[in-house]
């Protein structure tokens, strides 16, 4: 048995009988991150004594010494945008390059609440913004399936990591898809939880308002594992809600403890099929739709005429929270420093080499859209925007219980394909972007694949706080569609190498 092939359900049933051990486990996910990053470059760090200090104190808890979770001494990526303290969290950006937190990400105490081992910090676009991970200042993350090919982004290093066996799950941020749009490119499942639900506290800001924590996994089940572990209610994060995490699974769990979708309305939006969507993404979500009435659900087309202004108003609310967000990084508290004879020239330098051109294009166009004379026209209009896409969502619910569409519009393009085509990038996140503007749930899950064998993924949208009724929705369709044996984790060992771009 090869042990990073496993999924974490898989793995925790074998620690806790004492079959494998956690120590044994991560050794095995660093010889396969060895193997696999020369080609995929999934990790900014990887960690060995701590993850190693870690696997041991799982192992002493698996012993009957502490408290064991289903997350206990498993081996998990974490996107670099999250705070661990004393360790690189750079942000995909040069101007973070050297910064160190001192403290952690509220998910991160969590998820060492609950035993989990670190294996490092994942590759992602800088700042976050970005599809493909191209926008890093360290270079671009490969999709495992086609090492030519992006594999998506923000996230883009935590979908390659656990897509190529480098960690059995991982934690990835999602502002306008930035969890399920590299979810989708790389054949594995990401989920954003309702906004609210984990808290952002050592979440490095880019859009406030829209940033959301989820996990990214290879199936839906490992998805609510990690989930029930860094969910919940936050006194550190003020956008944190107040709930009870077993309110929240006891509607999901009430007559459907057989996570079925029979009786459930499933809403197919119609604006999702337009122009753009390419035909075999628009055949897996139809066979997808297909395959849930035959679980018995029943589909119903429905309306979302307000999806055609979701992408400008995402662009100038982010844009406009980014340009704020970002002011802290000046030379004077985090990270680089390059000096200058004034404070004023200190800052520009810093900032200037600092930052890359796609954090650059946005800091100016969030500036100019909350500038006073473009306010109302931009800024304003962009928040009523929003309203109108709330209003469409939630009269959909009205009738059903789950929306399905496509994640993307695509599969996996290739490297450079979009790189000078700032647009082309941003409407790869056509679909996802409106959930993120609406603070509801969205899961991403492979639906199948293309005619070239890339992974093509479904998403799945529920109303807020229904977060566990989605993912029993992903996991009925997850099983009746059996995808989850076709990994793509061989190719890395037989040639496929890297093209030069
Ligand atoms: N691709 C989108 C952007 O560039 C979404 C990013 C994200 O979700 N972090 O803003």
């Amino acid at each position: 048995m090869t042990l990073w092939k496993q999924t974490i359900a898989e793995a925790h049933k074998r620690l806790s009988k004492r079959e494998i051990s956690p120590v044994e486990l991560l050794h095995s996910v660093q010889a396969r991150i060895k193997e696999a990053e020369p080609s995929v470059h999934s990790y900014l760090s990887v960690f060995n004594e701590e993850a190693e200090a870690q696997a041991k104190e799982a192992e002493t808890r698996l012993k009957g010494g502490g408290e064991v979770s289903p997350l206990t001494g498993i081996p998990l990526a974490i996107k670099d945008i999250l705070c661990i303290r004393n360790q690189p969290t750079t942000c995909g950006s040069k101007i973070l390059e050297s910064f160190k937190p001192p403290y952690d990400a509220t998910a991160i105490t969590r998820l060492r609440q609950a035993g989990a081992v670190f294996t490092g910090k994942t590759n992602m676009d800088e700042f976050a913004m970005g599809s493909s991970t191209e926008n890093s200042a360290f270079g671009p993350s490969r999709n495992p399936w086609d090492l030519t090919r992006v594999p998506g982004g923000s996230s883009g290093g935590s979908a390659s990591a656990v897509a190529a066996g480098e960690a059995l799950g991982a934690l990835g941020t999602d502002t306008g898809g930035s969890i399920r749009q590299p979810a989708s490119f790389c054949g594995i499942v990401g989920m954003k939880p309702t906004y609210g639900l984990v808290s952002r506290f050592g979440l490095v800001a880019f859009a406030s308002s829209l940033d959301q924590i989820g996990p990214m996994c290879h199936t839906v089940e490992d998805c609510r594992l990690v989930l029930d572990a860094i969910a919940g209610h936050d006194a550190k994060d003020s956008t944190s809600a107040t709930f009870k995490l077993s309110d929240l699974k006891s509607y999901a769990e009430a007559g459907k403890a057989d996570a079925s979708v029979k009786g459930m309305v499933v809403g197919i939006p119609k604006e999702f099929f337009g122009a753009g969507l390419d035909p075999e993404v628009r055949k897996v979500v139809m066979d997808a739709a297909k395959k849930m009435e035959s679980l018995g659900a029943r589909i119903e087309e429905v309306a979302f005429p307000s999806l055609e202004y979701a992408l400008s108003a995402y662009y100038l609310i982010a844009s406009g929270e980014a340009s704020s967000n970002l002011a802290r990084y000046d030379g004077t508290r985090y990270g680089l420093r390059v000096s200058g004879p004034t404070t004023k020239a200190m800052f520009t330098a810093t900032r200037s080499r600092g930052f890359g051109l796609e954090v650059k294009r946005r800091i100016m166009l969030g500036t100019y859209a909350l500038s006073s004379g473009y306010y109302d026209a931009l800024y304003l209009k962009a928040q009523k925007t929003r309203t109108l896409l709330k209003n469409d969502l939630d009269k959909a619910f009205k009738t059903c219980q789950i929306l399905l569409t496509p994640t993307s519009p695509t599969p996996a393009f290739k490297l450079g394909d979009k790189t000078s085509d700032p647009l082309a990038m941003y409407l790869s996140d056509i679909y996802t972007i409106p959930v993120n503007l609406a603070g509801i749930p969205g899961l991403s899950q492979p639906g199948g694949f293309s005619s070239e064998n890339l992974p093509i993924g479904v998403q799945l949208l529920a109303p807020a706080f229904h977060d566990y009724v989605l993912l029993q929705a992903g996991k009925s369709l997850e099983t009746a569609l059996n995808l989850q044996k076709r990994t793509p984790v061989e190719n890395l060992s037989h040639g496929n190498q890297p093209a030069t771009v």
